[in-house]
């Protein structure tokens, strides 16, 4: 599966990345990015496949984001 962040809707608030910090990092402007399988953070809406061993927490983090802003596919 991947998973993708809306900046625009993205509060900072990195329970995401308290959930899964494998896939989520907050970056310097204070909002979260989603990080690719080499550890880049990438730009916004750029979907990035995770592992299937994340599911699990990647689904805790989307459940626990206070904007609804992460979406999975
Ligand atoms: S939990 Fe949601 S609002 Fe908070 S930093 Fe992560 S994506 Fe942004």
């Amino acid at each position: 599966m991947k998973v993708w962040i809306d900046p625009d809707l993205c509060t900072g608030v990195a329970l995401c990345q308290q959930a899964c910090p494998e896939v989520f990092t907050i970056a310097s402007d204070g909002i979260a990015r989603v990080v690719d399988p080499a550890g880049r953070a990438v730009p916004g809406r750029t979907a990035v496949e995770f592992a299937d061993s994340l599911l699990e927490s990647v689904l805790e983090a989307a459940e626990d984001c206070p904007e609804e802003c992460i979406y999975l596919e």
